[in-house]
């Protein structure tokens, strides 16, 4: 059986995986999960600690950690959507402020999942550096701050070329967003520890089970290669294959990111890039890239352009162009580790919205609810968002129901040709607004 060790440095690393079986026959639950990321694991867990006794299933069209959860950055942060000017643009001010409230809340309940429940997945807390390359970005990055400590945040803060380089030493960093809030994490072994608590509090959880058919009646229906699902309500935790379910389809699309690993950096190599806090970095890019050390000091990055896919392909994964990029990006930020070699290189959807924001709620009926639109920031988003759709399901109205990105209208995308053009056209605005700011200048003020 092919568990998908290929999807990632993470699911590779994480060495000899069985996964559960898949559902053979026919089951009846309360709830039924769609999707075994940290969205449906989260909410699998909080509905079985909130109601013991609940039947719970959670359907993995492949193995647990498959999509985005399985192969990301680890970095468990407070960004949310693409960066705080853009969502201020959009959604305003008190917007923007609630919305950094939820993610500073979800980087503070993923670390204390971990703690309370002595997850293994590597987790550290160093964190988090928004690097500025160029005197574009700093303008860019400052600009940000200014709109977050406006709205009364506290807690992040700007560091000086000085200060950043004392921390990790690349000729790059002009200054930055210095943010003690934030965790890095393995991606494959929290999905499986999150498995593993999911079923400890309850719940089944089948691999190798894809949805392929849901049918409403008094009870849904879900239609599986094995058998059938009756439950009462339901819950899609597809993310970036949502668009893929006839009733989601035009709420999201996937794009592409892509991410490389070296081999293990020596003691010398480390010695002069510093980096003695292993924070998580990126720069400030709308095309952001990321990056990070690995727990045996390997350095991961991630990012720069997307690769977009049309109608349903979700093969795009690799993108050969896309992979020297980031190979490149590594010597120019660190030069030093000229002739470095690459030993992992991926891809995996993240979900976009049009307007590049998270959205959850019900579909259809209040029988029904959906969590996507995370964009590239989604980790410690996603396992939040697992708390707040138990609460739907549940109906319990709490300060997480209440948050505006929930059951808020999203503008639809247009079907295929039309998607493919407007998506080229925000990846082409995304594009040439780095340039701009590349070039050193600025159009934030
Ligand atoms: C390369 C990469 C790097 C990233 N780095 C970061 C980062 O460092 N920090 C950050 O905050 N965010 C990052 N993200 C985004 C983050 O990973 C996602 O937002 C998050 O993992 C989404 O979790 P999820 O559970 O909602 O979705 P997913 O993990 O994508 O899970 C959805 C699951 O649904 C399953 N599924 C779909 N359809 C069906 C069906 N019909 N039947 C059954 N199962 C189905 C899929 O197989 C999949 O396993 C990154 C994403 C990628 C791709």
């Amino acid at each position: 059986m092919n568990n998908h060790r290929d999807k990632s440095y993470w699911l590779e690393n994480y060495g000899p995986y069985t996964p559960s079986p898949s559902l053979e026959g026919d089951l009846v639950v309360d709830v039924a999960i769609i999707g075994a990321g940290y969205t449906g694991l989260s909410t699998a867990i909080n509905l079985c600690q909130d109601q013991p006794g609940l039947e719970v299933a959670v359907l993995e069209a492949e193995v647990v950690g498959f999509g985005a959860s399985g192969r990301n950055g680890g970095f468990s942060m407070t960004l949310f959507g693409l960066e705080p000017a853009v969502t201020k643009a959009i959604f305003g001010h008190q917007r923007t402020i609630e919305a950094h409230r939820y993610m500073e809340r979800a980087v503070d309940y993923v670390d204390d999942l971990i703690k309370e429940h002595n997850m293994q997945c590597d987790y550290w807390f160093p964190g988090f550096l928004r690097a500025a390359t160029t005197p574009g970005y700093v303008k860019r990055i400052q600009h940000d701050l200014d709109i977050l400590i406006s709205m009364g945040v506290t807690g992040i803060e700007w560091q000086d070329a000085q200060d950043i380089r004392a921390e990790v030493n690349s000729p790059r960093f002009l200054g930055g967003w210095w943010e003690p809030r934030c965790g890095l994490l393995d991606p494959a072994k929290q999905n499986r520890e999150l498995k593993r608590l999911a079923q400890e509090s309850g719940a089944r959880v089948y691999e190798f089970t894809p949805v392929a058919e849901i049918q409403r009646g008094e009870r849904f229906t879900l239609v599986t290669p094995g058998g059938k699902v009756l439950a009462e309500k339901i819950v899609f935790a597809t993310n970036a294959y949502s668009h893929l379910i006839p009733e989601l389809r035009s709420k999201q699309i996937p794009a592409f990111t892509h991410m490389v690993v070296t081999e293990p950096l020596n003691a010398e190599q480390l010695t002069e890039i510093g980096w003695i806090n292993r924070q998580g970095i990126e720069d400030a890019r709308n095309l952001v890239h990321y990056f990070r050390l690995t727990i045996d000091n390997r350095l991961a990055m991630g990012g720069s352009d997307v690769s977009i896919s049309y109608g349903q392909d979700m093969e795009r994964d690799l993108n050969e162009r896309i992979f020297q990029d980031l190979e490149r990006d590594i010597i120019w930020l660190f030069p030093n580790l000229k002739g470095i070699r690459l030993t992992h290189r991926w891809g995996g959807p993240v979900s976009v919205p049009v307007d590049l924001a998270p959205a959850i709620g019900y579909i259809g009926d209040q029988r029904a609810v959906y969590s996507l639109g995370c964009v590239g920031h989604g980790v410690s988003m996603a396992h939040l968002n697992g708390r707040t759709l138990a609460d739907l399901i549940l109906e319990l109205n709490t300060d997480l129901t209440d948050v505006w990105f929930v059951n808020r209208r999203l503008i639809p995308w247009p079907p295929e040709p039309l998607r493919l053009l407007l998506s080229h056209a925000i990846r082409g605005y995304l594009r040439i607004e780095d340039a701009i700011y590349e070039r050193g200048l600025s159009i934030d003020q």
